[in-house]
């Protein structure tokens, strides 16, 4: 049998590549076929990782360095992100499935303009700052200096990796630290790239390692290292648990990016002519594979049937086939695993009673033999307390639940562990205000979905995190608060003194 030639990736540490005894094959969750293989990361790298990232901060070559100069050096990493849009659309999509619309425009197309920001933050954060003081009895000086934590361990996710990547890498760089990556196994290619491309513009080595592996061993690990100061995470609320609870044993800081079932609300008066494209826009986009997408819509009784029929009409338009075509509006899942995970919910809400208005399995044809598809689909006959309600499908999956008056519209849609985004269309300003003021939910859109800009925090209420990303605080989240007092007083006035020794010197 003949065998296939691929491009084999390896790891990135202490500035150069590092590869493996075992590989990881990266298959197109489109067609199945070989992509590539890549270096499989043991216990062993992620601590050769994270003595080179010790090492490097030790030294200063990175956490000392000028903040100018680190600021001069992302800004070039940014622009080489944006230099390098189309190489790495082509990296991301292939292992992830993301259709190149929404690579270029979001998955790949964030990247620049996100490190950016970052790069911007690592010279206009507010490293130090004078604080004038009240109650000090004496003349002093005093300063609150926000240094870096250390060694910092981004554990990424399959979905977004580039940008859900950078939006650990960017404020733990901007603030001196070192980190160290661990992608998921599937989807590593990219964020492989963007360490190259860190290390050719100027970050000494050792600062910025992205290492493969399995998250159960490799990312315990991170999660577990004494020698880790943070470990920063988005995934499951289940491996969020768990990386909490290892943690622990070190009082490591924790940053979360769980999960979310987001809550739409549509009020009565909300003009349908956009809001049905903007509720399928915010449930569907990359097949449903996003944690802040708005997956439950609440739709009073008496409009009902129309959403319900409009949506259809709609989401029966989107085109499902290859994510490289232009042509293409969705395409596969991740994995197979991830498939047989929404068939399953989708075979529980049938027997709970729901019923498919749209959809509800994989799509007919030849072109869908391979690969890991779901139909769209829009469920109805689902009430608030159904598993397929209540739980994170991660798939191209609406629910519709009617509600009778908008208080139990805001009362379903906050009766959940999660409280990541929620939404409101409504053509009433006021009121939509009024709505978002009700959700527990980090992020509320108003007659839009998917809006992140690096500017603004992102995270999640309840079970949907711990911290902030992004924002004009996202460096604090790398940073310790000192306090540094400075006695100006001298010999003039010795009263603090006073309080141990009371006797004339
Ligand atoms: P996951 O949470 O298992 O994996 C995310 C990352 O954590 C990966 O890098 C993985 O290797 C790592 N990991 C796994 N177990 C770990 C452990 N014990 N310690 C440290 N790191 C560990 O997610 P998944 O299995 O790929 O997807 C399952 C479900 O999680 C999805 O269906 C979806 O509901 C949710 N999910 C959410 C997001 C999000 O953006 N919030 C992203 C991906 C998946």
């Amino acid at each position: 049998m003949a065998t296939v030639s691929v491009k084999h990736h390896q790891m990135f540490i202490d500035g150069k590549d590092v590869d493996a005894p075992e590989a990881y094959e990266i298959r197109s969750p489109s067609t199945e076929e070989l992509v590539c293989t890549v270096a499989k990361g043991s216990v062993t790298h992620a601590d050769a990782a994270v003595d080179a990232a010790r090492q490097a901060f030790e030294s200063g070559s990175w956490s000392r360095m000028a903040k100018e100069e680190r600021s001069a050096i992302m800004v070039r990493i940014a622009e080489r992100l944006g230099d390098e849009l189309e190489e790495l659309t082509e990296l991301e999509i292939s292992a992830n499935g993301a259709t190149i619309r929404q690579a270029l425009g979001f998955h790949c197309g964030l990247a620049s303009p996100h490190f950016l920001y970052f790069a911007e933050q690592a010279l206009s954060y507010e490293f130090e700052q004078s604080v004038a003081t009240k109650a000090y009895p004496t003349l002093s000086a005093n300063t609150i200096v926000r240094e870096p934590l250390g060694v910092c361990a981004a554990i990424v996710p399959w979905n977004f990796p580039l940008v859900l990547g950078i939006w650990k890498i960017g404020p733990a760089l901007a603030a001196g630290n070192s980190v160290v990556v661990k992608c998921d196994e599937k989807t590593p290619l990219s964020l492989l790239r963007l360490a190259q491309i860190a290390h050719e513009e100027g970050v000494p080595a050792g600062v910025l390692n992205v290492i493969t592996g399995d998250g159960a061993q490799v990312g315990a690990r991170l999660a577990s290292h004494p020698g880790v100061d943070k470990v920063a995470f988005t995934g499951s609320t289940a491996v969020g648990r768990e990386i909490m609870r290892l943690a622990s044993g070190t009082l490591k800081k924790c940053s979360l990016e769980l999960g979310g079932k987001g809550p739409v609300i549509m009020l009565d008066d909300a003009d349908l002519s956009y809001a049905i494209d903007g509720v399928l826009f915010g449930c569907m986009l990359y097949s449903g594979q996003i944690c802040e997408s708005g997956t439950r819509l609440f739709v009073s009784r008496k409009r009902h049937d129309e959403v319900v029929a409009k949506l259809v009409e709609r989401a029966s338009l989107i085109r499902q086939g290859d994510p490289s075509d232009f042509e293409t509006d969705m395409g596969p899942v991740v994995s197979a695993r991830q498939r047989d995970r929404i068939l399953g919910y989708l075979e529980q809400a049938k027997a709970d009673g729901a019923t498919f208005a749209l959809g509800g399995g994989v799509p007919e044809g030849e072109r869908f033999a391979k690969g890991h598809w779901i139909q769209p689909t829009i469920v109805t006959n689902v009430t608030n307390d159904m598993q397929i309600a209540r739980e994170e499908i991660f798939g191209p999956v609406l629910v519709v639940i009617p509600y009778d008056s908008l208080e139990d519209a805001i009362a379903m849609a906050n009766d959940n562990e999660y409280g990541l985004t929620g939404g409101v269309w409504a053509q009433d300003y006021e009121k939509a205000l009024e709505v978002s003021g009700r959700l527990r939910a980090g992020t509320v859109w108003i007659n839009n979905w998917h809006m992140i800009d690096p500017a603004l925090p992102f995270g999640g209420y309840k079970q949907s995190g711990v911290g902030r990303e992004l924002g004009p605080d996202a460096l604090g989240e790398y940073t310790e608060a000192k306090h540094v007092h400075m006695d100006l007083a001298g010999r003039a006035d010795r009263l603090p003194f006073d309080m141990l020794i009371s006797a004339p010197g």
